[in-house]
């Protein structure tokens, strides 16, 4: 039976409201908010602190989280890893666990999450974009994909923690804001993930709206923003709500986003073969970011099945990042992780086992 209530998707003050209705007091929040966030356990029976009286009264009204995993990749060469996971209605989403660095104290492990089942966007160069909408996520089952994660970690056994969370997976996470944000505190909570919030960013392709109302959060949060072309004619075709927010209106709300937040903002551009990828277009990108708080990472188009676009060669994505550090641009190429198994940016599909 799936319960209206994610107990794992209810923040610390939601938890205490829950278990005042029950008669109890605040401290069996903080217990709960522990088993869940800190132990991350999926039973009622391994709550041991909390009584079996309050466990049976809240399993009538609220759900642990129900990991199931239809199918785990890993990426032979650089050890990513792809779930996918199905909800409790069904639909399914993927989430992938990134390694950086080589072993012991500077490993990074980067939980890779997505926000909706498809997204409405429809990015050309996107897997995910291809596959239409289907609904937004809950806060919970934004949780449960890093669960996910963490317990495939744990069934390692080499006592790796996931230190990093990017909001880059399927779906536009402006586009279901309170979950994603409700996610991030929960996530951010020193009761339970304890993960910093320097250390969890959220992506957008550029709904100009809330990304101005995230210049107001607290904290604010790090914010990368998918740019991908530097003319409104190449935008439009690539990442369609560029004709809802152009590229002017777009980089107003960047700068404004800099600005309250003090923040810097890192551009995510993906260079395409002879479609945003020339002299013109560094350039031009140097020119639209570098009066600004910013940072440019530059992707290669990882291949889609079905789609035309192809990747440049090496030595053009090396001029063009050289373009830009001339131009004074803090600029980065990023190594595309998981393209053997289908996880690297723009791949995900969430496609049946
Ligand atoms: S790139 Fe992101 S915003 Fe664009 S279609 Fe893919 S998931 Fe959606």
């Amino acid at each position: 039976m799936v319960r209206e209530v994610e107990l794992h998707g209810l923040e610390l003050h939601e938890l205490q409201g829950l278990v005042r209705t029950l008669g109890e007091p605040d401290y069996r929040a903080n217990q709960l908010f522990r088993w869940l966030h800190l132990q991350r356990v999926t039973e009622w029976a391994a709550m041991t602190n909390i009584p079996q009286k309050l466990r049976r009264q809240l399993a009538a009204v609220a759900s642990l989280p129900s990991i199931n995993i239809l199918r785990t990749l890993e990426d032979p060469e650089d050890g990513t890893t792809k779930l996918l996971l199905s909800l409790p209605d069904g639909e399914r989403v993927e989430c992938v666990l990134m390694f950086y660095g080589r072993g012991g104290e500077a490993r990074r492990l980067t939980a890779c999450l997505s926000s909706q089942v498809g997204c409405p966007i429809g990015c050309t160069f996107c897997a995910t974009g291809q596959g239409g909408f289907r609904r937004n996520l809950t806060a919970g089952e934004i949780l449960l994909q890093v669960m996910a994660l963490w317990h495939h970690l744990e069934g390692r056994g080499k006592g790796e923690r996931i230190s990093n969370v990017v909001f880059m997976g399927m779906g536009e996470p402006l586009l279901n804001c309170e979950a994603v944000l409700k996610a991030r505190r929960i996530l951010m909570h020193p009761l339970g993930w304890g993960i910093g919030h320097r250390r969890i960013t959220i992506s957008t392709c550029g709904i100009v709206p809330q990304i101005k109302r995230l210049a107001r959060e607290t904290p604010p949060p790090e914010l990368a923003v998918s740019l991908h072309a530097t003319t409104d004619a190449v935008r439009n075709k690539l990442v369609p709500v560029n004709r809802r927010y152009p590229l002017g209106e777009l980089l107003g709300a960047c700068r404004e986003y800099t600005e309250v937040s003090g923040r810097r903002i890192t551009f995510e551009y993906i260079l395409i073969k002879g479609i945003n990828d020339s002299p013109a277009d560094a350039e031009r990108l140097a020119g639209l970011v570098r009066d600004m708080l910013a940072y440019v990472n530059l992707l290669v188009f990882n291949p889609v099945p079905g789609l035309e676009f192809q990747a440049p060669a090496a030595e053009e994505v090396r001029a063009f990042a050289g373009r830009l550090r001339r131009r004074g641009v803090e600029v980065a190429v990023r190594e595309s992780r998981g393209c053997r198994i289908a996880a690297a940016c723009g791949q995900l599909r969430a496609e049946g086992v």
